[in-house]
């Protein structure tokens, strides 16, 4: 047993589970090294969040500037590195977000969101995407239903939360057409068997789910939502946790879905592994949330705002070239599911590529191929993550700063891994 490993077993609580026992020492762009001077193509990103690799030059000196100057405030004063988060998140967030509340993790920048709708709307009543996962807080857990295992022990959760579909046309064996009138038809009956629009603060969706399996929802189906958010006073709040800041091939992808959402949820890649989050939104709206009726201590932290606005300027130069990247990485993965059959299905946007194991010839998730084709691919120099309910889809996520050559290298080790597994 490494070292490493022996301490971390005297005091480390195993709850959060980790992937591989490697012992990391440094971070450089696509790479990591381990303590024996190994080194990997790190396409785990820190789950989706260190979109311009590690320890990308402009945001680490952000952050050292910063931390010479001021680490800490709390409430008790103002301070410059916040507003240039701010002004940041303003320039390129979707249409008229142009507000912002900071926090420090996605799950509590769901938690904010909510209960900014419950305020602002009095109504308590919140409507979740089955697959969907929002955070691990206990309000954020009762929105997530991406896995059971999540919620399994913790209820009774909270109430008036209603679950309906999220379109998941592999899975169901339909079109993506299809999925989308299913869900959008099980909503309808949600709202005449169970909860009135009338009394919907708001509706919490991922644009593409995320953890629950690499779905995109759609142009059509998040139109959809955006219509009834519309017709009966409800807010759509987008959870863009994990598809932001250049993931899926633009800032966000709402806009790609010519969508505009009330409130925005942000936070992973914001400060590229810096801790923070936020909630945004037009400054009409979240301007009526009473002063003092949310707050946090570390939220916003100033190394954190610093580091954020130095992503967002770092990544003015990177998101034009994810499309190019994505072309040349879907092309690859689809040769890659013809050529094997455990492969079933590639799909996503961007960087954000779901490549779901079956059985082969079904659509049926092979449970076991993941873990053996990401310790393959782990021994051949490559780190990858899993999503899904069933843990058998390869969450492919590279670096938005992976460089062609090493996004082939990344690929044609998976091919190598995937040739390897005897379903
Ligand atoms: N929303 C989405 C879409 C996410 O993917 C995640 C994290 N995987 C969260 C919220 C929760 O974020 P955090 O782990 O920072 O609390």
């Amino acid at each position: 047993m490494n070292e490493l490993l022996k301490r971390y077993e005297d005091v480390i609580a195993p709850v959060v589970g980790w992937d591989t026992d490697l012992h990391i020492v440094s971070g450089e762009g696509a790479w990591v090294t381990d303590v024996e001077g190994e080194t990997y193509l790190d396409f785990t990103c820190g789950i989706a969040v260190s979109n311009l690799g590690h320890r990308h030059p402009a945001v680490t000196d952000a952050a050292r500037a910063q931390l010479d100057k001021l680490w800490h405030a709390g409430g008790a004063f103002r301070y410059e590195s916040l507003a240039a988060a701010g002004e940041a998140m303003a320039s390129v967030a979707p249409g008229n977000i142009d507000m912002f509340f900071f926090m420090n993790s996605g799950s509590e920048a769901v938690e904010g969101s909510v209960k900014m709708a419950r305020s602002l709307t009095g109504r308590q009543g919140v409507v979740v995407f089955r697959g969907g996962f929002h955070g691990r807080t206990m309000g954020s857990v009762t929105y997530t239903t991406s896995k059971s295992k999540y919620r399994q022990g913790y209820h009774p959760l909270l109430p008036s939360v209603f679950v309906t579909p999220y379109p998941h046309p592999f899975s169901w064996g339909m079109t993506q057409d299809e999925a989308v009138d299913y869900s959008l038809t099980e909503l309808h009956r949600m709202f005449r068997h169970e909860i009135t629009p009338q009394e919907v603060a708001c509706f919490l969706v991922e644009p593409m789910q995320g953890e629950g399996g690499y779905y995109p929802g759609g142009g059509r189906f998040m139109t959809e939502l955006r219509g009834l958010a519309n017709d009966n006073g409800i807010l759509l709040i987008a959870d863009e946790v994990q598809t932001g800041f250049g993931r899926t091939g633009d800032w966000f992808t709402t806009p790609t879905y010519g969508v505009q959402p009330d409130v925005i949820v942000l936070g992973k890649a914001i400060a590229n592994g810096l801790p923070l989050s936020a909630v945004g939104a037009n400054r009409e709206l979240i301007g009526r949330w009473a002063m003092g009726s949310h707050g946090t201590t570390f939220g916003g932290n100033p190394i954190s705002a610093a580091a954020a606005a130095a992503t967002v300027e770092a990544l003015r130069g990177v998101i034009p070239e994810v499309p190019a990247l994505s072309e040349q990485a879907f092309t690859k993965l689809n040769g890659l599911k013809d050529k094997h059959a455990v492969v079933g299905d590639v799909r996503g946007l961007g960087l954000m590529i779901g490549v779901e194991l079956v059985k082969p010839g079904t659509n049926e998730p092979d449970p076991e191929a993941f873990g053996h084709v990401a310790t393959a691919a782990r021994e051949r120099g490559l780190l990858i993550l899993d999503c899904g309910p069933d843990g058998n889809v390869i969450r492919f996520i590279p670096p938005l700063v992976v460089t062609p050559d090493e996004l082939d290298r990344g690929i044609d080790i998976l091919d190598e891994a995937l040739g390897t597994y005897r379903p």
